[in-house]
């Protein structure tokens, strides 16, 4: 579905990824992990077109998009929910939901969409007519996963969704990331500095380090790799 090929990018002088390959496959979940600037988040600006690929190839069900405006690749059904949610923290949860929408106009289906995302973050519904900004940092995630899931993506991008959240928030996130690619059939490609719960939910990942992959396999190779579990499972 998405295959980045000798993908360069960055800001000014500064070379970011330093010529990333990989691949998704449709109905996968593939984890990216790596430390504090490794160049995660660029890796999926650069997919998104927020930051411009300088050289290499990304295609997405076998088109080229890597020269594509943002809002292109987010009709062709590529969604990135940002690293600190980014939500609108003036409006309530319900009108997030509905930006989120904003390119759809079929409203019998948006309403059965909102119905699911309640269905999945009950608390979202209980709170459907406050702000965006008075949600805990869980419930912001949980509704930027949300607005992301009312466009009705093929691929969701999630740069780390577990940022600042207490561990049981943490686990009912990575729960309803494995509960959204098993209802909805949607391929997701995760962020992650949390390698251990990013890697329990894929079913293959990649590491980055210094703007290139490391290494990379299935989740259950990766969690048994040493050297994979000295830099980043703390075992
Ligand atoms: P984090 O987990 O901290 O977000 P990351 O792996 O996502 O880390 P990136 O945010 O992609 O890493 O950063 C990769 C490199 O690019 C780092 O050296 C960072 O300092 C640099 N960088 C990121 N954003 C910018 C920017 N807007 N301008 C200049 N350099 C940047």
């Amino acid at each position: 579905m998405l295959k980045l090929e000798n993908v360069q990018s960055g800001y000014g002088n500064i070379l970011a990824v330093k010529g990333i390959s990989l691949e998704v496959n449709q109905g996968e979940i593939i984890t990216l992990i790596g430390a504090n600037g490794a160049g995660k988040s660029t890796t999926l600006m650069t997919i998104s077109g927020i930051v411009r690929c300088r050289s290499g190839k990304i295609s997405f069900n076998g088109k080229e998009i890597q020269d594509l405006e943002t809002d292109v690749i987010v009709k062709m059904g590529v969604c990135q929910v940002p690293e600190g949610r980014h939500i609108f923290p003036q409006l309530t949860v319900r009108e997030n939901l509905d930006m989120g929408a904003f390119l759809r106009n079929d409203k019998v289906a948006i309403k059965k969409d909102i119905d699911y995302v309640f269905s999945l973050f009950p608390i979202l519904a209980e709170r459907r007519n406050q702000t965006g900004g008075t949600l805990s940092g869980g419930e912001q995630q949980m509704l930027a996963m949300s607005r992301s899931l009312m466009a009705r993506p093929q691929l969701l991008l999630l740069d780390e969704p577990s940022m600042g959240l207490a561990p049981l928030i943490i686990k009912q996130i990575f729960e309803i990331i494995a509960k959204i690619k098993k209802e909805s059939n949607t391929t997701i490609f995760l962020v992650e500095q949390n390698a251990n719960q990013a890697l329990q939910v894929a079913d293959r990942g990649y590491v980055i380090e210094n703007g290139k992959i490391t290494t990379s396999g299935s989740a259950e190779s990766l969690l048994a790799n040493e050297e994979v579990q000295k830099a980043y499972l703390g075992i």
